[in-house]
């Protein structure tokens, strides 16, 4: 029972209004799903590491149901039932609960958040680099400049059918290789490919190289496919650092061709992953339309944003009984400006000592003395205080942090500043 307060709550809060912003500013559309679904949609394409994880029961009418473990094949579900008929390409954003019976650890949990998003109708490897770019730009955001690593687990797959290893057996393959270990590809694999295999190991990521030495030419499709994509995203974010590594699968089993996950330094695993699924939508018993998607993990994501939310920078202060109204007004004028009211009767004296203790840079002093309609404030921080007009109130605490700002991305962007 994960309760999620303070800094991490705020942090994933911001995190979700950002990224929803920025998605919606791509065209994509926000949805929210249910944190149920039925047990057969997700064992459909989940793959056995996911299926080992769920949280399934029976309810109450007998059905077979699940606690969802992510939300793409609920998002296909939605899609396939509402969306299907729209002009393609079509755009969708969603944020929601998730539940693994995973061993929890940092950034592990047995109940997290994902936001995800997937585009629907298009194969073209500008849909791919439009996604995992998305990606990065909520990780840009919130502060956090990442590292993309890119795959085709296309090529994998092929390379393995290609050299003898077993369909049946591609699973357990790959679910080994997403950990690290490709002894089992090792020993699928037959004649020349073993010692392919062991250099392909040695050196991931000269795609390139790869790339002028494959002779399998549905291979070399694969490769073709990340290299254009790879040079998308150059294009896209000269400034992020794009690393493909040929032998990268990822554990969901319905990936396709192009996937990718982004890391960023203090944490190893991935902030978000994500890629192509051509064949879900009519795997499920949809129409057949090819699709991309990624999903980020908001608790992760939220444990490195760096600048703890600081919302509040002062606070209101009614002196006397008579001035409750002022105060009253003084906080609707300053109304998403960081100023909470004190609900008390307090002296000037013990407000002051209140905002030093939560370290609020404003008191905004409502009492007789100054009159009908105006109010002190206190700038803590340069040890001013002034009397002020209740009208002038807004203008003169709106330059007064901008003279000197508080410091973080989540402060500057609350102000419109851009990042
Ligand atoms: P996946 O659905 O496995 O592709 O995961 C996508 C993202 O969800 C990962 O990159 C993580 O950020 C996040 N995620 C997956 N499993 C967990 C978990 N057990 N706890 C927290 N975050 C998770």
């Amino acid at each position: 029972m994960r309760d999620i307060w303070g800094e991490e709550a705020e942090n994933q809060r911001e995190l979700e209004i950002r990224a929803g912003e920025y998605l919606s500013s791509l065209g994509y559309e926000s949805v929210r799903l249910p944190s149920i679904e039925f047990y057969e949609l997700i064992a459909a394409k989940a793959g056995p590491e996911l299926l080992d994880s769920l949280y399934e029961f029976k309810d109450k009418g007998g059905r077979s149901v699940a606690l969802t473990p992510e939300l793409t094949a609920s998002a296909a579900r939605f899609f396939a039932t509402k969306l299907r008929d729209r002009p393609k390409p079509v755009r969708i954003w969603y944020v929601g609960q998730c539940f693994r019976y995973d061993e929890p650890q940092r950034g592990r949990y047995r109940q997290f958040t994902q936001l995800g998003a997937e585009l629907y109708g298009s194969a073209s490897p500008l849909a791919d680099a439009e996604l995992a770019f998305a990606a990065a730009g909520i990780l840009k955001r919130v502060g956090i400049a990442p590292s993309l690593k890119v795959g085709n687990v296309g090529f994998v797959k092929r390379f393995l059918t290609e050299n003898g290893a077993k369909e049946s057996a591609l699973g357990q393959i790959l679910r080994a290789a997403d950990h690290g270990d490709y002894q089992p590809a090792m020993e699928a694999v037959q004649g020349d490919a073993k010692a392919f295999l062991k250099d392909l190991e040695g050196n991931p990521q000269d795609l390139e190289g790869w790339l002028r030495r494959e002779q399998s030419p549905s291979r070399k499709k694969a490769l073709k496919e990340l290299a254009q994509i790879v040079e998308l995203l150059k294009a896209m974010m000269p400034e992020a650092k794009v690393i493909p590594d040929l032998l990268f699968v990822r554990g969901l089993a319905y990936y396709t061709g192009f996937i990718f996950e982004a890391f960023s330094s203090g944490l190893d695993s991935a902030l978000l992953g994500g890629g192509r699924y051509d064949n879900l939508l009519k795997e499920l018993g949809g129409p057949a339309t090819p699709a991309v998607g990624f999903a980020a993990g908001v608790d992760r994501i939220a444990l490195l944003m760096k600048h703890p939310t600081q919302p509040v920078t002062g606070t209101i202060f009614p002196l006397d009984e008579h001035s409750l109204t002022k105060a009253a007004r003084a906080f609707s004028a300053l109304d998403g400006m960081g100023f909470e009211l004190y609900p008390s009767i307090t002296g000037a004296r013990e407000a002051m000592s209140r905002a030093l203790k939560a370290s609020h840079r404003f008191v905004v002093l409502a009492g007789e003395l100054d009159g009908e309609d105006a109010v002190t404030i206190r700038d803590l921080k340069k040890r001013e205080q002034q009397r002020v007009q209740l009208t002038d109130l807004k203008q003169i605490l709106q330059e007064a942090d901008r003279d000197a700002p508080r410091e973080g991305p989540n402060e500057r962007a609350r102000h419109g500043h851009p990042l």
